[in-house]
């Protein structure tokens, strides 16, 4: 019974609390009980609130009974990325700067779960200040892919893709600034979106690069992305690039794309996104999910975004001179950790042993070369150059999005390597993103979902769509989903090997 628990959608566990068949503690409890079981080998959670979810579980519980109305996802275990804040709980977005920090509010978005009744299980690792693609650059330790323990969950959201992925939780909430939702979600086998650029409040988010960060949910079905999506999203007057327009209906659209007829739609496969550099068998899934949108219906077009070739070069500037500059607060004076060295402890000296000590070395890499792309002498040669290349890329997407509906690709170019394999080398972590990247620089939504195996390891489909029009995402998405399951005979996850129990 207990086990069961864990294995339904988010959408299906959510029906069966409303009819009554079980309660949220009962699932609540069989999803801590999973944990206890397998993170262990996993490690996806830094912290597991277990008593805090109960407690609000047993809370949608009553009110249940007591014969209120309630959100659909009520009662819905949720884990959360620690780059997000959480009034009570601890979060240190995986780094030692912020161990022993507990946030005295609640990021919006977890404001909004809270409301809902969703208990949140804990808190998911992450790569240090969501910097990285392997969650290998965590202060706390890795993270394991569910379907091979000896290879990376992607980054930097692995934890709340490893935890969907391993049953330990049916949703989660992640961050995606260059792909740190979708590309872990590629190699773990879940679906993950990263909605259009201020859709989903930024307020309450640990900021790596405030112009790209995007919070969006973590699934084992594109049903349940949209609940959650539809939940968490829309304005807030906290956050001042919040898009004052409602959200387009995105549970609706998943249904709709769930008969699986796409007739009329236009699919844009983007020509400069495949080929060198990409996994042959990578390639040939994603040929074969077009082959199975053109069964759908679906027009196939080709598209070009000349530009994307300088995504990722733009992207590393733009990222770390935003990252420098927001991670200039973490002086040992505001949160967290304080170093004080015990010769002549100024509060320069303070702030020096404290960065020095706090923080790892990608972040160090990264702040070096944000300032140093902002310093004044090379500011309109590398940050007001990549600013024009933005523009361009921008323009390519506008171009593109004349022609198709929908814009399609591989999202990670490889699937899951192996833990270790490119730590000392920070330009191939880099290339993981090459496909994701261009939307955070456009602001466009982004939307990843299991295509299929290579070699016994999950490959990633990308869906992108115009600023706010997520509901095509969900629509492609669903789609697809319905004929490759049809394809499997269930899930893809259901042919993840069993993880050990203890
Ligand atoms: N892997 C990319 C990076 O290291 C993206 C990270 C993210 O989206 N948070 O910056």
């Amino acid at each position: 019974m207990s086990a069961d628990l864990t294995r339904l959608s988010a959408a299906d566990l959510a029906d069966r609390l409303a009819a009554g068949d079980v309660s949220s503690v009962e699932a609540t409890q069989a999803h801590l009980d999973r944990i206890a079981a397998v993170d262990g080998a996993v490690h996806a959670f830094l912290h597991v609130s277990a008593d805090e979810a109960l407690a609000t579980a047993a809370d949608v519980d009553a009110r249940r009974s007591s014969g209120e109305e309630l959100h659909a996802l009520a009662g819905v275990p949720i884990a959360v990325k620690d780059v997000v804040v959480t009034k009570g709980l601890p979060t240190t977005a995986g780094s030692r700067i912020l161990e022993g920090w507990v946030p005295p509010y609640d990021a919006t978005l977890v404001e909004r779960i809270k409301a809902a009744g969703l208990p949140i299980l804990g808190k998911t690792n992450m790569d240090e200040f969501a910097m990285g693609s392997s969650t290998e650059h965590s202060a706390f330790g890795n993270t394991h892919n569910p379907w091979d323990l000896d290879r990376i969950p992607g980054g930097s959201g692995g934890g709340s893709a490893a935890a969907v992925a391993a049953f330990e939780a049916p949703l989660a909430i992640g961050t995606d600034t260059g792909g740190s939702i979708r590309q872990p979600g590629a190699v773990t086998g879940t679906v993950g979106v990263k909605p259009t650029y201020g859709s989903v409040s930024r307020y309450g988010l640990i900021a790596m690069a405030s112009s790209l960060d995007q919070a969006g949910p973590v699934t084992r079905t594109v049903l349940d992305s949209a609940l959650l999506h539809e939940l968490i999203g829309g304005h807030d007057p906290l956050d001042s690039t919040s898009i004052a327009e409602p959200l387009p209906p995105l549970v609706e659209a998943a249904r709709q794309g769930a008969t699986g007829d796409l007739t009329g739609v236009r699919v844009g496969v983007i020509r400069e996104l495949q080929g060198e550099g990409y996994q042959p068998g990578v390639l040939a899934r994603f040929h074969e999910s077009l082959d199975l949108l053109r069964a759908a219906g679906a027009e196939i077009v080709e598209v070009s975004c000349p530009h994307f070739e300088y995504a990722l070069g733009a992207y590393y500037l733009i990222m770390p001179s935003e990252a420098s500059s927001n991670l200039a607060k973490f002086d040992g004076m505001r949160f967290g950790l304080r170093v004080v060295p015990e010769d002549n402890p100024t509060a320069e000296r303070v702030m020096a042993a404290t960065r020095g000590q706090g923080f790892g070395d990608e972040v160090k890499r990264r702040i070096i070369l944000g300032t140093y792309a902002l310093s004044a002498g090379y500011y309109d040669a590398y940050y007001g150059s990549a600013q024009k290349v933005r523009t361009l890329i921008q323009r390519d997407f506008d171009a593109a999005f004349a022609q198709a509906d929908v814009l399609v690709s591989p999202t990670a170019p490889t699937t899951a390597f192996k833990l270790g394999e490119k730590l000392d080398d920070p330009l191939a972590m880099y290339l993981n993103d090459v496909a994701t990247i261009p939307a955070n620089l456009a602001g466009v939504p982004g939307l990843s979902l299991p295509n299929g195996l290579d070699d016994g390891l999950p490959v990633g489909f990308q869906v992108l769509a115009p600023a706010k029009a997520d509901d095509r995402l969900y629509r492609v998405g669903a789609a697809l989903e319905t004929l490759l399951e049809k394809e499997w005979g269930g899930p893809l996850l259901a042919q993840a090997p069993e993880l050990e129990t203890r």
